[in-house]
C-alpha cells in the first residue's frame, strides 16, 4: 500500500514536542539568569557610569531630560533582562541591578 498523504498528524505532534524540548531549557535558562541578576549589587545613581548615562531609580525624575520619552523606563527597554523583578539585570550595568521604573538615557524600546 502506498501513502499518498503525509501523515500531518504525527508530523505536527513530532514538531510540538521537539519544540517543546527546546523551549523547556531556555526558559530555565532565562529563569536563571534573571536569579542570579538579582543577587547583584542595585546600581548607584552616583557611580560614574550611571552619571554618565544618567541613570535614576525612578523615570519620572527624568521627564525633564531632553532625551526622555513619555512612558519609558527599565521594565520596558530592550536592554532589561530583569523579568517581572522590581530590580533586575541590565546589559548596560552586568555587575548590578536597576530598578523597573529607573531610566537611563541608554534607553531604547524593547519590541514584542
Ligand atoms: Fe534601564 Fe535600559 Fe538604562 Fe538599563 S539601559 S538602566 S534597562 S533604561
Amino acid at each position: 500500500m502506498i501513502h499518498d498523504k503525509p501523515d500531518t498528524g504525527r508530523r505536527h505532534f513530532l514538531r510540538g514536542a521537539i519544540t517543546g524540548v527546546i523551549a523547556v531549557p531556555i526558559a530555565g535558562l532565562l529563569g536563571a539568569r534573571a536569579a542570579a541578576a538579582a543577587d547583584k549589587p542595585h546600581l548607584d545613581p552616583t557611580n560614574a557610569q550611571a552619571k554618565a548615562l544618567n541613570y535614576v531609580h525612578d523615570a519620572g525624575q527624568a521627564s525633564d531630560h531632553p532625551a526622555f520619552k513619555e512612558g519609558s523606563n527599565c521594565a520596558n527597554c530592550i536592554q532589561w533582562t530583569g523579568g517581572d523583578a522590581e530590580w533586575g539585570g541590565c546589559n548596560i550595568f552586568p555587575a548590578n541591578t536597576v530598578n523597573r521604573n529607573g531610566w537611563c538615557t541608554a534607553w531604547a524600546p524593547r519590541s514584542g
